[in-house]
């Protein structure tokens, strides 16, 4: 049976990234060697990371200035490097959910922290609005898409002091200005590249002004002095991410990306406002095109467990909603195609149909 992944992270790529990467394991470049088993330093793997960093600058648009390196452990670790690079005083942060609060929570190990706002209360349904950054910040962090309350901040917001943004699940699915922002890192297992890879783009002036030591793998001027090759990058997950963007060129980059991924959560959304039985759970303006929840209505609730199982029968996958939200997540990253978006409206309709 055809399956439909709808999984939040690790997820879905593009088949024939996927392909490739499998090929490469075997034989990498018709050298008779696996990419398993070269030397990141190899003549083969250095263009590997080139063409990744000038595929990044090229889709993106992103200016003079900036550094693009790949590191490991995770958008996670970044929540700490980021303080430990920028944090002299004292940090704003956005608290829009999870991963927010985790990125908070670590900063506060390196300074002041103020929470300049927080839809907590909601239970992050929305992204608030009035908020006020203050002047004297060292930086000011964003987290863009909320993976597991389905809500996206989807312009690019100005800030008097630099911008950090956590793009883990939204990252490459529009245009973005880079110009903007001070730093965007992510996680690559949502929209990019399998696990075991970090992506960062530094404006390299916001880097050098905190007086602490920075142990040196957690400095970011190591790794962009060292081309992402101070230690062992993560070489398979970045070949991966390499197969990703020349893929993501070949259809047309991010403006057709977007144009795509609109489409997608408008066909979604659409279903989930017209159906007698789901209701979506984000507020309409703030609502996610990456992960798009949704919960049966409260006379329906005790479908839901039925639901999920017949959905998963007709080939549907990794629709369960997280604990914090219940319900369901569909998440529609990049690589999921439209047909499987179709399907899972299918289903919805053959459901309400047989059971409401
Ligand atoms: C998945 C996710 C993370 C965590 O990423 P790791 O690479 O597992 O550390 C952080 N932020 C957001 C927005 C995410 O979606």
């Amino acid at each position: 049976m055809k399956k439909h992944n709808f999984n939040a992270g690790p997820s879905i790529l593009p088949r024939e990234v996927i392909e490739d990467t499998a090929k490469a394991v075997l034989d990498f470049q018709n050298e008779g060697l696996s990419i398993l088993e070269i030397s990141h330093r190899a003549k083969y793997f250095q263009p590997v990371v080139e063409e990744a960093v000038e595929l990044f600058k090229e889709l993106l648009s992103i200016p003079d200035g900036y550094s693009v390196i790949f590191l490991g452990g995770g958008a996670s670790l970044q929540f700490c490097m980021v303080p430990y690079n920028l944090l002299e005083k004292k940090a704003a942060y956005l608290n829009t959910g999870t991963w927010a609060k985790k990125a908070m929570k670590e900063a506060k190990g390196f300074g002041e922290v103020v929470e300049v706002a927080s839809s907590a209360d909601a239970n992050y349904t929305f992204i608030p609005k009035d908020f006020t950054i203050p002047a004297d910040a060292d930086y000011f962090h964003i987290t863009s898409n909320n993976t597991i309350y389905g809500t996206e901040l989807l312009k690019d917001i100005d800030s008097p002091v630099p911008l950090v943004a956590d793009m883990s699940s939204d990252i490459f699915s529009r245009p973005i200005d880079v110009s903007k922002y001070a730093i965007i890192y992510g996680g690559a297992q949502k929209n990019l590249a399998p696990a075991g890879v970090t992506f960062v783009i530094i404006k390299n002036d916001v880097l050098g002004k905190v007086s602490r030591h920075i142990p040196t793998m957690l400095n970011y001027q190591t790794h962009i002095d060292g081309g992402s090759m101070f230690n062992t990058p993560p070489v398979l997950p970045i070949y991966t991410a390499l197969l990703n963007l020349r893929w993501l060129k070949k259809i047309g980059g991010v403006e057709e990306m977007e144009k795509r991924n609109k489409a997608k959560a408008e066909l979604l959304y659409n279903a989930i406002d017209n159906s007698k039985i789901f209701v979506g759970t984000a507020k309409k303006e703030d609502r996610s095109r990456m992960n798009i929840c949704f919960v049966m209505k409260e006379e329906y609730k005790d479908l839901e467990a039925d639901f999920l199982k017949f959905a998963t029968e007709k080939g549907m996958v990794g629709i369960k909603g997280h604990r914090s939200v219940g319900g369901f997540r569909a998440s529609c990253y990049n690589a999921l195609p439209i047909e499987s978006v179709q399907a899972l409206i299918d289903c919805m309709d053959e459901f309400e149909k047989a059971r409401a």
